[in-house]
């Protein structure tokens, strides 16, 4: 008779085969059992036909893999921690010592200070193009450039880039081209197919999303993807991230699983809400600028619309407003902590409104002149009443006079 504490561990219960319901089932390892030597021996990590180790992945990650690949139209999909460890794997895996990437003006911080504070550690350059003059991008791009990452919406200002004209170029070049999708989120356009009506049709080489944002919905999950086309690209990415010892929890990824569902809903709701307020936003004397993509006055509006302007397309659940300059920054910090719905905080996606300051002089390297002066103010519309949130936003701006 085995020993209590073996029983419980090799205990005969099974349960009925055949279960069958909406969630998949949430399967956790770090282990995973190799039937026989041999077959641990043929057993290729690359391989998804078998589990090798739960870094390699496991069925809830396959399944959450596969599912974000018809998200997004790609073919191979990477599970990283965060979004910025999948921008972070993109530039490790492809970058070396004498490379340089480019990024737009506007991209998304963290990104910016990841090229800043430890790319060049490794001899690799980085340089910023205008996000909004494709001459700008086609003038620095040189031999040495292995990596052109575009963003679409541009992260705080919301500028719509030439997204087409942008991939153009870095393919013309040879370049490889990674998107960060997390704004359009497979939803407002399709980044592996952006000509849909050229065959082949053009598309980025690489989508990174954070799925922190609009996949989770909830603020409370952090995780990002890497979405590919083609293997080899995939396979490059792939070693890096198993080498960089990279991957996410079952729980977090059985949360993602359970949230996608719901999210073109979701953001069409978010985007619906933030479009009502940008209009009314544009009504009101306080602002000088009224950034939103969907807005004819808002900069790139042309780009996209012809990108996303179509039945199927979106503009996401996010608003700037830049304050007239007579507003000082203690006005405009009053007016974010007298917002009640609206929280005081980062990221967005989820079901709560966010608003968030932002110092733009020490974001750009210069003042872009498509901005008027003055402080900028970043809203992330979530998915409460659009009234409610219209009158949220009235209450803290009456309450500055
Ligand atoms: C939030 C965000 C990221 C990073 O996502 P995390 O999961 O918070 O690391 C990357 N890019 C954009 C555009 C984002 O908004």
């Amino acid at each position: 008779m085995a020993d209590f504490t073996t029983t419980l561990i090799h205990h005969p219960y099974q349960p009925p085969a055949g279960f069958v319901a909406p969630q998949p089932g949430v399967f956790k390892a770090s282990t995973v059992y190799f039937p026989n030597v041999c077959a641990m021996r043929e057993f290729d990590w690359k391989d998804k036909s078998a589990y090798t180790y739960g870094l390699h992945g496991t069925p809830t990650t396959y399944t959450l893999e596969a599912r974000l690949c018809t998200l997004e139209g790609g073919q191979q999909c990477l599970l990283v921690p965060s979004g910025l460890a999948a921008i972070a794997t993109v530039s490790l895996a492809l970058l070396h010592a004498g490379d340089e990437v480019l990024l737009p003006d506007n991209a998304y911080g963290p990104s910016k200070a990841l090229a800043e504070g430890e790319l060049t550690h490794w001899g690799i350059t980085h340089q910023y193009f205008d996000p909004m003059d494709p001459a700008d991008l086609a003038a620095k791009i040189s031999p040495r450039t292995k990596l052109v990452w575009l963003e679409a919406a541009g992260s705080v200002t919301l500028e719509f880039p030439d997204l087409v004209a942008q991939v153009r170029l870095c393919k013309a070049a040879g370049v490889c081209c990674a998107l960060d999708n997390t704004w359009g989120a497979g939803l407002a356009f399709k980044p592996f197919d952006l000509t849909p009506e050229v065959s082949p049709a053009l598309a980025v080489d690489i989508s990174v999303h954070a799925l922190t944002k609009y996949p989770s919905g909830g603020g409370d999950v952090l995780m990002g993807s890497i979405i590919t086309q083609h293997e080899p690209l995939h396979m490059k990415l792939k070693l890096c991230h198993m080498r960089l010892g990279l991957g996410v929890a079952a729980n977090d990824a059985e949360l993602v699983l359970r949230s996608l569902p719901s999210m073109a809903l979701r953001y069409h709701a978010h985007d619906v809400t933030t479009r009502e307020l940008a209009l009314w936003c544009e009504q009101r004397a306080e602002f000088a600028q009224v950034l939103h993509p969907a807005l004819p006055h808002s900069p790139g509006h042309a780009h996209w619309h012809a990108l996303c302007g179509h039945a199927n397309g979106g503009a996401a659940g996010l608003l700037s407003v830049v304050f007239k300059p007579e507003f000082s920054q203690a006005q405009v910090d009053a007016f974010c902590n007298h917002l009640t719905l609206f929280k005081i905080g980062y990221s967005w996606g989820g079901p709560v409104s966010l608003v968030m300051p932002y110092e733009l002089a020490s974001m750009r390297q210069s003042w872009p002149t498509h901005l008027q002066q003055g402080i900028l103010v970043r809203f992330s519309v979530g998915l409460e009443a659009a009234a409610d949130l219209q009158a949220d936003v009235s209450n803290a701006l009456n309450a500055l006079i």
